[in-house]
């Protein structure tokens, strides 16, 4: 009879009562399963032994025979410790207790010959060994030993109460020798023999008791893919169920004023990435699918042509179109240049924010309701409730890292309202509603892996190719003593007519500190830069929204030659005779956010320039970014090395994925392993949508069965 592995961990021997409320608490690990699939962090090799004499400063653990030769008790702040002296014949060191001494010295044996197994500390000329790992040389001998002892994830409580690693590989084996290790396949025979996978049987064994290194490769590559293929899976389903449910508005022709604009109004040629961007919209639009579109674009890519474009769409097809943008700032220049382009179409449109007053809202939303406002730009201010559509067909969401997922299901439910208004007019019946086309624009590239597995409920569109004649934005490095230059230049290209930022740091945990630098800063460039011939702005998180704009706005219409300001400036201002950008404190800043803000310039037709200032004290991970600003400009190639250094949990979205819930494979390692899960996924999925198929049952089975036991991808630290 083979043992359910939805058993409860207490069942297993060597288990108990205690330690499986230890299990279940720190590590997530309910029943036989969840033990299962436990996977060790890493190997140990327990083969090799190492003399005193051989040992590094190095914090490596290791293997030691020799005797303990006597106890000495030491007294400390708290307590006191137990210290052994620990002897082989090469030398001597200390083993060393804070806690449990009273069972330690009662239970080992002087002088007998033991193996010792931990940590390394050198310490006032001397090795020592806190809380080791113990074993008779004699009971030593008796196991088995390997070359690759599996070390498996702990917390501090598990190894306080005494659930070492050494227990956990006690249970396991126990839970081995319990199901004959015999487990179930999950994966077909013919997708194993087309990779060449090992069975589930022998992949979990060689996790857990590798028999040599290349089963313990294999047995990694099985499971790795395993883990991918079936989260692929699932996201790959989620889209096609997303498509195939959720019925969208059909916009069924391209009409005037898109073909208008595009013939008469389009003020340059688009890139040929824009055009391919439109066409993949235009096939989402045109289709019975609701659109739900990622679209990815560096800095001055040009999204905003796309979205209006994308807008006339709707507009032809008799729908209102909003754009959300996370700013004030940045709502009044997207709804400035849309105005701009709506002129000549004699299209209306409309700016919602926070500042509009009582009857400019009032007004709006009038026109909103009875259709006469066909565009609305603005804020979150477009989420409240009060603002309700005739029939919104295109919700554009701006760099959505300043919005959540929850912000997107509001504007889709601004669809609802407008449509269960129009029902109740017309028949009062209920009709099921149809939720606006969505598409989120974004700055921040997400590298092409990460972002397909992130966004499993998105499409995505890229556009990966500069505006014609674009000067790529020269970037330098410069260290804090040479500020005179840099000042220097700066004279000269103000001179020229040119607009200057100077960026400060601001850290949360070191506000404080890093508004003294700001000030400091401002005085000090005010020193250089003395009125009346020179004008400076400051604007930074402790002000008031109006004064903030009202001092963004001196800069955008020239007032001013310089901004000094905090990150507040990060996100979308445009102000393209601004031409060189000062970031003070570079080392300071993430590579995605020193991008971002050398997207500020090089907006003109000017040459731009970006100069990072850092102190002489650079970490290498500080180095590495700092190389990467000065090599490219490529905001694709800038987030793939952002990845390598961060990995993938600060990138935005991963959170909601599931993708950092990996209990073997590594987004950004296994990358390759995970193009090859999602290709197969997708190719089922594509042959047999339902997995009906008799030989994609076993998918099915262990699909649902991952649905139901859910904490099958809990994360473990
Ligand atoms: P972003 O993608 O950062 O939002 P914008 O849409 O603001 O970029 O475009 C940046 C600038 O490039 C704008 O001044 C815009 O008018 C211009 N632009 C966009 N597309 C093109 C193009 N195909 N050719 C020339 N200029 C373009
Ligand atoms: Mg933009």
């Amino acid at each position: 009879m083979s043992v359910n592995l939805q058993t409860p961990i207490d069942y297993l021997k060597g288990v108990g009562p205690n330690r499986a409320d230890l299990l279940r608490s720190e590590l997530g690990i309910h029943t036989y399963q969840d033990l299962i699939n436990l996977f060790p962090n890493r190997y140990i090799d327990r083969t090799q032994y190492y003399k005193i004499n051989e040992l590094q400063r190095n914090n490596a653990e290791v293997q030691i025979t020799g005797k303990i030769t006597g106890f000495r008790e030491v007294a400390q702040k708290r307590g006191k410790r137990l210290v052994a002296d620990f002897r082989d014949d090469t030398g001597t060191m200390e083993l060393v207790w804070f806690r449990g001494q009273k069972w330690i010295r009662e239970s080992l044996k002087l002088n007998q010959p033991y193996v010792i197994f931990g940590k390394t500390n050198w310490f006032s000329g001397k090795f020592s060994m806190p809380h080791p790992e113990l074993e008779l040389l004699n009971e030593h001998e008796k196991n088995l030993r390997s070359t690759m002892q599996p070390i498996y994830p702990s917390t501090e409580k598990l190894s306080n109460k005494g659930v070492s690693n050494r227990v956990i590989s006690k249970i396991m084996q126990n839970l081995f020798l319990e199901t004959k290790g015999q487990f179930s396949e999950t994966l077909p025979s013919s997708l194993r023999s087309n990779l060449k996978l090992i069975s589930k049987s022998d992949a979990l064994f060689n996790i857990h008791f590798p028999k040599s290194t290349n089963l313990l490769s294999k047995a990694q590559f099985r499971l790795k893919f395993e883990e991918f293929f079936y989260i692929q899976l699932q996201l790959i389903l989620k889209n096609l169920i997303h498509k195939s449910k959720i019925k969208g508005l059909t916009f069924i022709k391209v009409g005037d004023y898109f073909n208008t604009f595009f013939k008469e109004h389009l003020p340059f040629d688009l890139t040929n990435a824009q055009k391919r961007v439109l066409k993949e919209i235009r096939s989402d639009l045109g289709s019975n699918a609701q659109m739900n579109r990622l679209l990815q674009g560096d800095v001055g890519s040009g999204k905003t042509i796309v979205a209006f474009m994308s807008m006339l769409m709707g507009l032809d097809n008799g729908f209102q179109c909003c754009l959300m943008a996370p700013t004030e700032i940045l709502s009044v220049q997207h709804y400035n240049s849309l105005q701009e382009l709506c002129k000549p179409l004699n299209i209306s449109i409309s700016i919602l924010t926070g500042s509009s007053t009582t009857s400019e809202r009032r007004e709006i939303h009038k026109k909103l309701e009875n259709g006469t406002l066909q565009i609305l730009v603005g804020t979150h201010a477009l989420l409240e409730d009060k603002v309700k559509f005739q029939n919104l067909g295109l919700a554009i969401i701006d760099e959505q890292h300043r919005f959540g997922v929850a912000q997107r299901s509001k504007l889709w439910k601004k669809g609802a309202e407008a449509s269960s208004q129009n029902k109740k007019d017309s028949e009062g019946e209920k009709k099921s509603f149809t939720p606006p086309h969505i598409l989120v624009m974004t700055a921040t590239p997400i590298p092409r892996t990460l972002a397909m597995s992130v966004y499993g409920d998105l499409d995505i569109s890229v556009i990966d190719e500069l505006p014609a004649g674009r000067k790529p934005i020269k970037t330098v490095h410069r260290y804090d003593n040479n500020r005179l230059k840099v000042f220097r230049f700066m004279r000269e290209e103000i001179a020229k007519g040119r607009q200057i930022y100077v960026v400060y740091p601001l850290i949360q945990e070191s506000e404080k500190m890093d508004y003294k630098d700001l000030m400091d800063g401002y005085d000090s460039i005010s020193r250089e830069f003395p009125m009346p011939e020179y004008q400076i702005s400051i604007v930074h998180g402790k002000m008031k929204a109006a004064d903030k704009d009202y001092e963004m706005q001196r800069f955008a219409n020239g007032l001013t030659q310089i901004m000094v300001a905090t990150t507040v400036i990060e996100v979308g201002v445009n102000v393209p005779n601004a031409s060189v950008m000062v970031i003070e404190s570079a080392e300071r800043f993430g590579l995605s956010q020193l991008h971002q803000l050398r997207g500020r310039v090089g907006r003109g037709a000017e040459q731009s320039y970006c100069i990072l200032m850092t102190s002489h004290k650079l970490s290498e991970a500080s180095k590495t970014r700092l190389e990467t600003m000065v090599r490219t400009n490529d905001g694709f190639e800038i987030a793939e090395v952002d990845l390598r250094l961060r990995g993938p949990g600060d990138i935005m979205g991963t959170q909601q994925s599931g993708v950092l819930n990996l209990r073997i494979a590594d987004v950004v390692k296994d990358k390759d392993i995970l193009n090859t899960a999602r290709n197969y996924a997708k190719d089922i999925l594509k042959l047999d949508p339902s997995l009906g198929l008799q030989e994609h049952k076993m998918i099915l089975n262990t699909y649902r069965q991952m649905g139901k036991y859910k904490n099958i991808w809990n994360y473990i630290s």
